[in-house]
This record gives structure tokens, sequence and C-alpha cells, in this order.
């Protein structure tokens, strides 16, 4: 019996445990497919990312490149140019003006984050002479914008062909066509086309939570690829000033560039940048109409040299409205986005976005070691400031991989994690616990091989018993009982056959008493049985009986024989026969030692009474 009790609870805990992980399992599965949750997540995960970057930049981990200018069309300027043109845009032959101005220098390049979109303040003649100037040299570059506009507001344009790239896509990951796939085009003056190729994708995604934190590389429109505005104009720096029209994206979604760079691009086929400060205090900024009076020969104005500068032209002017929000700043004009880009490009600095192995891993690792603390360590505090401590050495680890590496490990999911962890095992450690402290009251209290309570159970619940039923003043009895002859037995049988008729005997005394009431091994082959709140007249019916039902229950012995043996028993009652332990196991002792004198297999009483 004792065998088929354990199993079902064996069973009872299998099933508990199949419930918790199943669970466990259901509630992560419904987590991760919840958008909310998941958004909450990665938006959480996004602002981890914001909060080192802003600690990096305060602590200058990368150094601004000087080979970057911009040419501010700043509040100042757009004063100036509306004082002195009356009006914005500009004609764009004053650009003409700036562009030889610079070339004069020799710099690396000239871009321009304006877009010379047609409009009906143009004037044709002034567009052909910007269009000549940017066609005499071979690095000055120009912007053009894809949307998806519908084809009935505007017709589409057909670009020509030698201002696209071919794309070898390795990757399954990045999807260039799914994620930067367009289907109209904002056109810009015709004339530019005809002289120059040096025209880049001027797009840039806003995440989620609408700060930028990664810049497209190539766009799809009709059937072709064009690379960003910024990645044009740096690549061919990268690659000394010659023309690249061919483009790999490597298995492991990395842009290949020039310079044996591999750029590190995310699923959606970005990259990542790394900021180097706040706006306005990373990159020299020329004010647009300083370098105007400098050209028209204003001695006042400090002499500018772009002599291998890479310069930008575009508005920071908060009345343009080309600000954008960004990790470390709220405000940020467009230009220093493209700066910044093109800065991550010099120094190949863009930051890798950890993979699923090592996101994986980095998991694993962490539950190991939390649930490691927990089941280590005997305090709760020293476990909890562990792992407290653990999960700020992973935070400080996580800003420093990005300092030293450039790769952004996730925090927010890992964080999660060990906090999981460290509840769930929490409430292992005390299941097993609670299971092992009831192992170990079992093996204290009760006999191996009869499973009935102990000698010093006994002892105790005497005790209990003679206390409460002071207290209450009731009466209980005891009953002692031993086992005929048992020695012959043992001696004809066998030990064995001996240990399997005391495990019988248990069984029947179990069976016949009450679940109040104790049965115990009292020693050798004597047992004993407290019965609360039980007469002397009830105590007596009730050995009487246990006592006919021992002798008649036949024992199988060995070769399919069977044979029957008695035992003898005494009873004594509180308060009557006794008001302590001594007086009372004494008197039922008595009363058994009667039963032995008297031919056994009965309940004896005691002489004095008898
Ligand atoms: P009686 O009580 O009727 O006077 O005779 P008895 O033969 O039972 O006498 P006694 O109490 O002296 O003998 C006790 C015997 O019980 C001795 C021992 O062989 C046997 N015994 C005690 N404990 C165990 C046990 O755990 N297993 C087995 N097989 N025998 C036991
Ligand atoms: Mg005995
Ligand atoms: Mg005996």
């Amino acid at each position: 019996m004792t065998k088929k009790e354990l199993t079902k609870e064996q069973l009872l805990n299998y099933i508990a445990y199949f419930l918790i992980s199943a669970s466990i399992l259901f509630t992560t599965f419904l987590l991760a497919n919840n958008k909310m949750i998941v958004n909450f997540f990665s938006d959480s995960e996004n602002k981890s990312f914001d909060y080192r970057q802003s600690l990096l930049v305060k602590h200058r981990h990368l150094k601004p490149s000087q080979d970057i200018v911009i040419i501010a069309i700043d509040d100042g300027s757009y004063e100036y140019i509306l004082d002195r043109y009356g009006e914005w845009p500009i004609s764009r032959g004053v650009y003409s003006k700036i562009i030889d101005r610079i070339e004069q220098d020799r710099p690396k390049a000239v871009i321009f984050d304006l877009m010379f979109i047609k409009s009906f303040k143009s004037d044709a003649k002034s567009d052909a002479l910007l269009a000549s100037t940017m066609g005499k040299y071979n690095n000055v570059y120009t912007a053009i914008n894809f949307d998806n506009q519908s084809a009935d507001v505007r017709t589409p344009v057909k670009l020509p062909d030698n201002l696209s790239v071919r794309l070898n896509n390795q990757s399954k990951k990045v999807d260039i066509e799914r994620n930067f796939g367009f289907s109209n085009c904002r056109s810009i003056i015709s004339e530019v086309y005809n002289t120059t190729t040096k025209i880049g994708m001027i797009n840039i995604n806003r995440s989620e939570d609408g700060i930028i934190r990664q810049v497209p590389v190539l766009a799809y429109y009709n059937g072709q690829y064009y690379p960003h505005l910024t990645l044009l104009a740096g690549n061919e720096i990268l690659n000394n000033g010659k023309e690249i029209k061919e483009y790999t994206i490597d298995k492991h979604s990395n842009l290949l560039l020039a310079g044996d760079y591999k750029l590190p691009l995310t699923e959606s086929g970005e990259a990542v940048l790394n900021w180097y400060g706040t706006s306005m205090y990373t990159y020299k900024n020329i004010p647009f109409h300083k370098l105007i009076k400098s050209i028209e020969g204003d001695k006042s104005i400090e002499h500018y040299d772009f002599k291998d500068k890479i310069v930008y032209i575009g508005t920071t002017a908060s009345s343009l409205f080309d600000t954008k929000s960004v990790p470390i700043d709220k405000i940020y004009p467009g230009v220093e986005i493209h700066a910044t880009y093109m800065n991550n490009l010099l120094d190949k600095s863009f930051i890798r976005k950890s993979g699923t192995v090592t996101n994986a891993l980095i998991i694993f690792l962490l539950v190991i070691t939390v649930t490691f603390i927990v089941f280590n360590s005997t305090s709760v505090v020293f476990a909890t400031t562990s792992t407290v401590l653990l999960s700020s050495a992973y935070y400080l680890a996580s800003y420093y991989v990005m300092s030293f590496y450039n790769l952004w490990i996730e925090v927010v999911n890992p964080l999660f994690v060990i906090l999981v962890t460290f509840a769930v095992s929490y409430l292992a450690k005390y299941l097993l616990k609670s299971r092992d402290f009831e192992h170990q009251y079992k093996l204290a209290t009760t006999d191996g091989l009869t499973e009935l309570y102990n000698h010093r159970y006994f002892q105790d619940m005497l005790r209990k018993q003679i206390e409460s039923a002071r207290r209450y003043e009731q009466e209980f009895s005891l009953i002692i009982l031993d086992i005929d002859f048992f020695k012959n037995f043992n001696d004809t049988y066998g030990h064995q056959v001996g240990d399997a008729v005391l495990r019988t005997v248990a069984y029947i005394l179990k069976k016949n008493t009450r679940a109040t009431d104790y049965v115990c091994r009292y020693g050798g082959e004597e047992m004993s049985i407290i019965l609360p709140q039980t007469s002397k007249e009830e105590a007596m019916i009730n050995a009487k009986r246990i006592c006919d039902e021992v002798a008649k229950t036949p024992l199988k012995v060995s070769n399919g024989e069977e044979c029957h043996i008695t035992i003898s028993l005494g009873v004594s009652t509180y308060p009557y026969d006794g008001e302590t332990p001594q007086k009372i196991i004494e008197y039922a002792d008595k009363a058994l030692y009667y039963a032995k004198n008297h031919g056994r297999n009965q309940v004896g009483e005691d002489e004095t009474n008898g």
C-alpha cells in the first residue's frame, strides 16, 4: 500500500511540474505574441541604447572628425538670406559660387543636404549654372528623395541609368526591396542629371518612438538600387575618390565597403549610428552668410580653409524645420545626422547589434548564474544583493562593450530574465526544501520497517495527550501489545518472514483504529496505540477486536503454507490508571503481563483490579 501511495504523490508532483512549465511557456508565448508587450520591450531596449549613448557622448568616447565641416544655413543666415535675396530658397547661382570657392582649396567632398527640386521660383539660367558647376568637379554630391506618393498625384520619374548601382545581396535577412522599396520619387531639376551622377538618396526612417537611431544604405526604385547620399560620398572617399558602382551585402548582413570595411546592417537593412556629441558642438559650423561675405571679399571674416575637408551644406535654422530627435539630443539638425553618418564611415564605428546566438548565450549564462546564487546562498539578503550587483555589473558591462567594441548587447531582456529567474529559483528552492523537510520529518518520526510512528514520537505524543487531556479534563487510553512466541516464529520461519509479519500486524492495527489514533512501534515486536478521548470500555472493545483480527488473519509463509499468530494486549486509561507517562505505560504493561500469564491471545486486566 505504501508503494502505491508514493507513486500517486509522485504523479501529482509530475502533473504540477508539467502544469507550471506549461503555464510558463504559454505565458512566454503570449507575451512574445502581444504586440504591445513586444513594443514595450523593444522601446525600452532602444531607450537603454539612448542612455548608453548619452553617457558615452558625455565621456567623449569617439573623437569627432576634424575633416567634417558644415556650412550651416542657421537662423542668422536665414535672416540674411531673406534680407538680401528676399526669398528662400535662393537663386541657385549662389551655390555655384560657393562650390567654386570651396573647390579652390581641394576638399575631399562637397555634399548638399539640399534638394534642387523644380519650383516656380527657379530660373533656368541659374539652374544651368549650378548644374554645370557641379559637373566641373567629381566630388560634388546632391540629394534626391524617394517616397510612395500615388501616381495620380505625381507621375513617377524615370531616373537616368547611370545613377543606380548594382547590388549583390547574399544575406537571407536583409531585404532592401521590402524595407526600402519605393514607388515614387520627387524629381530634382533635370539639368543636374545631365552633368553629374553624384546624386544620392536622402531618406531617413524614424524608429517607432520617433527617434532616429539608424540610417538606410540603399533604396530600391523602378528595379534599381540607389545608394544613400552619405554612403555614396563616404564610400568614394574611402576608395580614394574613385567611383563605386557595385555593392555587396555578405552572408552575415555586412555591407562591404571600400577599405575592407564591413558595415553591419540591421535586419531592416539599416546602419545604426554611433554618436559623437550634441548638436552644434561636434562639427565645425560655418554660417552660410559668413561664407558668402568672405567670398565677396569681406575682410572682417576669418579665412576658411577647406583643404581635404568633407563639406556639408545644409539647414540648421529652427525656422526651416529640418530638425530631428536622436538618441543623444531632442533637437538635432538633419545635416548633422549626415555628418555623423559620414564620421561613422570614416572611423568605421557603426554600431553592431548582438545576434540571436549571442543573446541566447548571454541569457543562458545569466540564468545559470542567478540559479547558482539563489541555490547556494543561505541568506535572502545575500542572494538579493548578489543578484542586484549582477544586474548592475551586466548593465555596466553593456556600456563598456558599446564603448570598446561598438557592440549593442541587449539589456532589457536579460535584466527581465534575471528577475524571472530569481523569482522562479526561489520558488523552486522552497518547494524542494519543503519536500526535503517533509522527508526529514518522516524519517525522524516513523519506523522504517512498519512505517508506524517510532518510539520517540510515541513518547512525545503521550506527553502531549496527557497535557491536553488534563487541560480539557478528558480521558484517553493506551493499548500496548506484544506478539506471542515471536522468538519461536522467527526461529521457525526466519527473520524475513518475521519482518513481513510485523508489517502485517502494523497494517491490521492501522485498519482497526481511527484516523485520530496514534499507532506506534514501541520496540521489537511490541506496539502501542494512543486513543485520544477514549474511555476504558471503548479501548477494551477496540483491543479485543484487534486481538481477534490478528488471530484470524492467515499469514503466508514459505512455499504457500499459511499459519497464524496471536498477540497479547494491555490497556490503561488516563487519568484513572495513572497521570504520568511512566504510570500509564506501567499500568498497560502490567495488564499485558497478565494476558501473557493467562494464556496469551487476549486483552489483559491489571492484576490489582482483576
Ligand atoms: P512472548 O512475548 O510471547 O513471551 O514470547 P516472545 O518469543 O515473543 O518473547 P520475546 O519478547 O522475548 O521475544 C521477542 C522476539 O521478537 C525476539 C526477536 O527475535 C523478535 N523480534 C524483535 N524485533 C524483531 C524484528 O524487528 N524483526 C523480527 N523478525 N523479529 C523481531
Ligand atoms: Mg517482547
Ligand atoms: Mg513476544
